[in-house]
């Protein structure tokens, strides 16, 4: 064991404080803990929960019924990050759809979508979901198509945006850890604001080292008893985030409300084609009517996603609900809590 987790180890398993609510608000964050072992450290005052950041678990249902509009009514060929196929729908998940005729195909990256569009006469729609890390591809994808002067690729948005998702969570947690690759494209400015409004969290990496090191800045800061901000991921995220990205974005698209499963509609929490795109909005091309997506009441995804509780408080967590047949969004993706704890939740006792 390297020093740096040595010392991190021995805070944590060392605190003896009041009870402590960290929410990890990345999915990803939520995978790597429990794959390296770090939730079976956590003494019982220390509370690890989940939040919003997993793309896939906050793409509301309606977007799925959306896309499978587009999938059979249209007779669009969809392109899609492969978890977003076994996400439930209102009546059918895309892999269903694929049953019923669906032309569905996972693809690495937006551009493998603009490359099929060249390829074929059929209109190609690429579902574009995710947070500020993806969302500069997407945009890239759409300048490419323009570009080359492309009739028949559009993108479905449900793009999100964190920090008004952050100001929402307000009180969920008594310390945020910031998603940093999150950061690393927006800065830190949001994060600071949010301290100054008493919200308190450290930007953490990926990596063992970075996550133990996380935890423990955020315990020790905690101590104090005052909100605060560390950048605990400093070779990776700048202050100024990555202004390239920010300005590609800004050209591209504009913000927008959006639905989050869990959460709600959240002002200005979405981003959307500025009008100068619209030929390549596939609600404006294909002429998408309003969909209401209706989520089985069973699952509990929602208040998972808002760290109200936990994926093992699910009645259908393990049994009805697995990975090979969600009910839920929070149990198809690798990134979704229902996921991790399914997979790993072994290492602090969850059974199965
Ligand atoms: Fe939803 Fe399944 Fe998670 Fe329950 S276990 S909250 S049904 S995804």
């Amino acid at each position: 064991m390297n020093q740096v987790i040595e010392n991190a180890r021995e805070i944590i398993t060392g605190y003896d404080g009041p009870k402590l609510r960290i929410m990890e608000v990345c999915g990803t964050h939520t995978h790597e803990i429990f794959r390296l072992g770090i939730r079976s450290l956590l003494p019982e005052n220390i509370d690890l929960i989940s939040g919003p950041g997993c793309p896939v678990c906050v793409t509301p249902v309606g977007y799925i019924d959306e896309a499978i509009y587009l999938a059979l009514e249209k007779k669009c060929v969809i392109c899609t990050f492969g978890d977003l196929i076994k996400v439930p729908g209102t009546k059918m998940s895309l892999a269903g759809a694929r049953t019923e005729g669906a032309d569905v195909r996972p693809v690495y990256s937006p551009d493998d979508a603009v490359e099929l569009a060249r390829e074929t006469s059929k209109q190609v729609v690429f579902l574009a979901v995710g947070f500020e890390t993806t969302t500069p591809s997407a945009c890239i994808a759409v300048k490419k198509a323009q570009r080359l002067g492309l009739t028949n690729f559009s993108i479905l948005t449900a793009n999100k945006t964190m920090p008004n998702a952050y100001a929402q969570l307000k009180g969920s947690a008594d310390a945020f850890l910031y998603p940093g690759h999150v950061n690393a494209i927006t800065g830190n400015e949001i994060c600071k604001k949010l301290k100054e409004e008493g919200v308190s969290g450290v930007v953490a990496g990926f990596t063992a080292n970075e996550l133990m090191t996380a935890l423990a800045v955020t315990i020790e800061l905690s101590k104090k008893g005052e909100p605060f901000f560390e950048n605990c991921y400093p070779r990776v995220v700048k202050d100024e985030g990555n202004p390239a990205a920010q300005k590609l974005v800004d050209t591209v698209m504009e913000p927008c409300d959006s639905e989050w499963r869990g959460l709600g509609i959240i002002p200005m929490s979405g981003m959307k084609l500025r009008g100068e795109y619209s030929d390549f909005d596939a609600r404006v091309k294909h002429n998408v009517p309003t969909i209401e997506g209706k989520s089985n009441p069973a699952c509990r995804c929602p208040e998972i996603l808002q760290g109200h509780c936990k994926p093992t408080d699910c009645p259908l967590f393990g049994k009805v609900c697995n990975p090979i047949h969600p009910v839920g969004a929070c149990m198809v993706s690798d990134e979704g809590a229902c996921a991790a704890y399914y997979h790993y939740g072994s290492s602090i006792g969850v059974e199965i």
